[in-house]
This record gives structure tokens, C-alpha cells and sequence, in this order.
């Protein structure tokens, strides 16, 4: 069938709105017309040229889809047509860490996800030329009007709830809240520092919330976001600029946190997050760290821990209609986190977000 989709097609390119063929879903694999796609920093992954070996262009990206499942291939069962489904990450569901309830951490993630191809290496999509373009970004390639998915990343769910917000659960808020509910394990009274008040961020500020942390201290460069971090549960601020952020957080928590939770991947901001933890703390770590981490000497011995995490090492058929329900009960508001695009203004989408102006862009093909 022909569907709409936002190609990549060149790393230092604008995306290209193009009609493109897609197959049907094959055995395994369901067809999802999307209705509402969030925008990752992860998807501007392929635009580096380190990464073009793993993930080669041309590819459709977008992981964070929502939508409506319109057809299923041979061997499907637990999904049907008609089913809303938020989509996540993919994985194999048979390895020892898909076993034991870590499906972030499958042995296939990174060909999974991050290849645009299936395992094999094919692709169900062709652009005007009959040339192959990328399309299981995430195992599903969300920026089009239809994707290819399978029942382990398409997450059902209620049918009167709004589709079009629901997608960034897949990803960007799963990780941030997952980070802090579900590795970290954030205890009521506790503190914890959030550096980078972006989508993962805030989502990390809104789950301690939940958790009853009584100390959340949000670090950033954008003061607009952190005045959002201050509405949705920050009960301190601080500029990332300042030469003495670690500091700061020493001195309003006596001593150190008990939690610290890293979205920036910048060495010199996790060294200082480490720095500000209190003995025992815990410092999660997620986005990709462009160069080497040096800590200083005894920043681990007094029994802190770093940990790196993906994906909120969640499940996502468990997780997000936990998230779901607390959205439904005000106590995570993460929709507030969302500016809504067109697809074709992509490009807009991504400079508004690189900008800091819109802290989750959601794209919507059917508009
Ligand atoms: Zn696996
Ligand atoms: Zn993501």
C-alpha cells in the first residue's frame, strides 16, 4: 500500500515527505495506521556519520507512535484490528534478559532498533525508485502515516483515551519515569537532582513526584523549562551554567542527594552529579555519552553507585498503562510536555525541540 512518511535522507538534510510503498504485515507483525508520533532526540541518531554503518539512510524514523492497528499478519495473537496501540521498543522476548523482565536490555536491541531494518536486515518499505528505505526504526518507524510493528512493542490500550498524546509514553517518558520508579527505585522523603529538563528530564521530575521524593532539584540551561520543572513538582532550580552547580546542591541538601539522574551525557555533568550524592547515592545514567567519563578519586568508594539505563528498563505492556492511570489521576501530567506538528512540518518540529521551544514535539500524519 502507498503511505506518507518523512525520509532521511542525507544526515545534514531537511526530511523529505515522500509517498513510499509498504508492505503488508508479514507473519509476527502488525499494521498500524499513526495517528500521533512524539519526536526523541534518539531519532536524530542517523543524521551522524558514526552512526551510518548501524543505521543507514535513506530510513523513516520516529519511535513513539500511537495508533490504530488496521490489519495483522499469519501467527498474531493478543492484538486485533481496531485495537488502539501505543508503540515502544522492540525485542526478542526469548533471550535471558527478555526472560527475566528486562526487554531494554535484549540481546537484539541494537539491530532492533536502531538499524531501521528488520532482523534480517530487509525492509517492508520502498520509495518511488523500488529502492529499500529504512522502516523498523524502533521496530516500527512512526513518521509516517502507517508503520510495520509486532505485539511485543505495540502496547493496547483503552479506547477512549486521546491516541494523539499517548505515543511519547513509548519512549522519552517511559525512560525518565521508568529511570526514577523503577531502577532508582526513588523513596518517599528522599532527594534526587535531574540534570537536563528536557522530555526524559521532566518526565524523571514528575515520577519523584509520584514516588514522594521531597527534595527534586532540576538543573538546566533553559529557564522556561525550568519553570515547567518547577510547575510539574522541582522544589529547587538551578542554572547549569553556573560554575558551582554541585555546590549549590551540597549546600540545599546538607550534605548531598540521595539520587541523581542524568539525561545530558556531558562527563563533566555526571562527574558533578556524582560529586553532589551523599554516600550510598545512586546516579542513573541515560542518553548517548559522546566521550569518556573520568571521575574523580573516591566519588564511587563511599558506596555510590552509577548505573546505566535504557528504556527505564521497563516492560512496556506493564509500565505504560501504569503511567496511563496516573495521568488519568492528575499525578503525571505529561502532556503537558507536548506541542503538536503536522508531519509535514518535521523540520520545524526539530528545531523547535534542538531549540528548546517545544520540550516533546508530537507529529500527526493524518493532518
Ligand atoms: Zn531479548
Ligand atoms: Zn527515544
Amino acid at each position: 500500500m502507498k503511505i506518507q512518511a518523512a525520509v532521511l535522507r542525507a544526515g545534514d538534510q531537511p526530511y523529505s515527505i515522500e509517498s513510499l510503498d509498504l508492505a503488508g504485515p508479514g507473519p509476527g507483525e502488525v499494521l498500524v495506521r499513526i495517528v500521533g508520533a512524539g519526536m526523541c532526540h534518539t531519532d536524530m541518531v542517523p543524521r551522524a556519520a558514526e552512526f551510518a554503518a548501524l543505521a543507514p539512510l535513506p530510513m523513516v524514523t520516529g519511535h513513539e507512535g500511537a495508533g490504530v492497528v488496521e490489519a495483522i499478519g499469519p501467527g498474531v495473537c493478543g492484538i486485533a484490528v481496531g485495537d488502539h496501540v501505543v508503540l515502544s521498543f522492540d525485542s526478542c522476548g526469548t533471550c535471558a534478559s527478555c526472560r527475566g523482565g528486562h526487554p531494554a536490555y535484549c540481546d537484539t536491541f541494537l539491530p532492533r532498533n536502531l538499524s531501521g531494518r528488520s532482523l534480517d536486515g530487509s525492509s517492508p518499505a520502498t520509495d518511488a525508485a523500488g529502492k529499500p528505505v529504512g522502516a523498523r526504526w524502533f521496530g516500527q518507524s512512526s513518521f509516517a502515516t502507517r508503520a510495520i510493528a509486532t505485539p511485543r512493542n505495540a502496547v493496547v490500550v483503552d479506547r477512549s483515551l486521546p491516541l494523539e498524546l499517548l505515543g511519547p509514553l513509548g519512549c522519552g517518558v517511559q525512560t525518565g519515569a521508568g529511570s526514577v520508579l523503577l531502577v532508582l527505585r526513588v523513596h518517599a522523603g528522599s532527594s534526587i537532582a535531574v540534570y537536563g529538563a528536557g522530555a526524559v528530564g521532566l518526565s524523571a521530575v514528575m515520577a519523584a513526584r509520584v514516588a514522594g521524593a521531597t527534595t527534586i532539584v532540576a538543573v538546566d540551561l533553559h529557564p522556561a523549562r525550568l519553570e515547567l520543572a518547577r510547575q510539574l513538582g522541582a522544589t529547587h532550580t538551578i542554572d547549569g551554567k553556573a560554575p558551582d552547580v554541585a555546590q549549590q546542591i551540597l549546600a540545599l541538601s546538607g550534605g548531598g542527594l540521595d539520587y541523581a539522574f542524568d539525561t545530558t551525557g556531558i562527563p563533566a555533568v555526571i562527574a558533578g552529579a556524582v560529586t553532589a550524592l551523599r554516600p550510598l547515592g545512586v546516579c542513573g545514567l541515560v542518553g548517548v555519552r559522546g566521550a569518556d567519563l573520568v571521575l574523580p578519586p573516591l566519588s564511587l568508594e563511599l558506596g555510590r553507585t552509577l548505573v546505566g539505563i535504557l528504556e527505564g528498563d521497563s516492560v512496556p505492556q506493564r509500565f505504560i498503562p501504569q503511567l496511563i492511570a496516573l495521568w488519568q489521576q492528575g499525578r503525571f501530567p505529561f502532556d503537558r510536555l507536548i506541542g503538536k506538528f503536522p508531519l509535514a512540518e518535521i523540520d520545524e518540529a526539530e528545531r523547535a525541540s534542538l531549540a528548546g521551544e517545544v520540550v516533546k514535539p508530537v507529529l500527526l500524519p493524518g493532518s
